[in-house]
């Protein structure tokens, strides 16, 4: 039997991608803001329905240079449910990164909890989009413009999520998006900020290279974070397949709903009222008690048959190594309630019906009888 991943990358067919990059071994132009760089922000505009895509060589470097665009220092407001690059890219811009307690039903930063970690040296919030689910972002935007600071969304998970009709890249001041091999929608490496005002994109462009502004000009500390051309011919010819690729994902996601829903200890995901997902992944909760089993078990009985599970997100990033010192994940008790359950397991646009049928049946195989 064939193993089969945790997720498994979109790729374009082989002569479709070869026709795309044909033209560079004319124009040695490889790197450098080159014309498939040029091309990818306009279509990636046009599909996103924003109008400053800046391409970045991967999703980490979109939160760093977001953050440098904005200038932000102090402290940052954000969750422990993440993946480690949204607190890393805080912590490595010189800011402190403040941790507030997630939501029980959409793992997305709790609202409730973000005015009571507001301080005067608060500067910005950093909510994060987790697997297609979209944060309160009427409510985030309404405290940030009480108290004045920036909105910047890690936005890696929804790549073609729509809110109330809308891109998720239309909403805070960035939207931060990676284009890892590994998401919705790649380049190989690579991610992109979207700005809501375009003054913020020329500061970007600056950070993204060096912060050469001219032939004898460097006007900012930047530093390397340009996207090559094979990445962005990578990105054209996935641009086109998108929306198929999302109705394929969308088709293994309602099978493992209609084989998982009503189990008891089981909790499955939902699409939340105007959102239009990505079916980005497919993450359940295990409550040992009524199951039978554990999240643990489950990963390990999956292993056997050689099919991957991800602990996506595990641990809490208040109880890693480099952080448990300065941080106490009992400060946001329902991010570590749920980080100890959740199980991502596998989704991509080729799963069959028979594969999530198997994987269903393996997990329904540990439960009490
Ligand atoms: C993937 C991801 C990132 C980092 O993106 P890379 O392209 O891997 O650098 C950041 N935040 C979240 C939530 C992610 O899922």
């Amino acid at each position: 039997m064939n193993r089969i991943n945790v997720t498994r990358s979109s790729m374009p067919d082989f002569e479709e991608y070869c026709e795309e990059i044909r033209s560079l071994w004319d124009s040695r132009w490889l790197t450098n803001m080159g014309e498939k760089h040029r091309i990818l922000q306009i279509r990636l505009g046009e599909y996103l329905g924003v109008d400053n895509v800046n391409l970045v060589n991967n999703g980490h470097m979109s939160l760093e240079t977001a953050i440098q665009a904005f200038d932000l220092k102090g402290e940052i407001i954000t969750t422990p449910f993440t993946f480690a690059s949204t607190v890393h890219a805080i912590v490595r811009s010189g800011c402190e990164p403040v941790f507030c307690d997630i939501e029980p039903e959409t793992y997305t930063i709790d609202v409730s909890h973000i005015e009571k970690l507001i301080t005067e040296k608060t500067c910005a919030i950093m909510p994060v989009h987790i697997y297609g689910n979209v944060c309160d972002i009427d409510k985030i935007q309404e405290i940030a413009d009480r108290h004045g600071l920036k909105v910047i969304y890690d936005a890696a998970h929804t790549f073609g999520v729509k809110y109330r009709g809308r891109s998720t890249a239309a909403y805070g001041d960035a939207a931060c998006f990676s284009f890892h091999a590994t998401k919705v929608f790649h380049t190989i490496e690579g991610g992109a900020v979207c700005f809501k005002d375009k003054e913020y994109s020329k500061r970007l462009e600056l950070i993204r290279n060096f912060g050469i502004q001219d032939e004898d000009t460097v006007s900012c500390i930047g530093l390397n974070a340009k996207m090559n051309e094979f990445s962005a011919a990578m990105g054209l010819c996935n641009l086109r397949h998108i929306e198929e690729k999302i109705a394929a994902r969308k088709k293994a996601y309602d099978r493992y709903i209609s084989n998982l829903k009503d189990v008891e200890g089981l909790k499955l995901n939902y699409v939340m009222a105007d959102v239009e997902s990505n079916y980005a992944y497919f993450p359940i909760l295990v409550d040992k008690e009524l199951f039978g089993a554990g999240r643990d078990e489950i990963k390990e009985k999956l292993a056997e048959y050689g099919i991957g599970s991800r602990k996506y997100f595990y641990p809490p990033v208040n109880e890693y190594e480099c952080y448990k010192d300065r941080f106490d994940s009992d400060d946001t008790p329902v991010a570590r309630d749920i980080s100890r359950k959740v199980l991502t397991l596998p989704l991509y646009a080729n799963l069959t019906d028979t594969e999530v049928d198997m994987i269903s049946e393996i997990i329904m195989s540990l439960r009490i009888k």
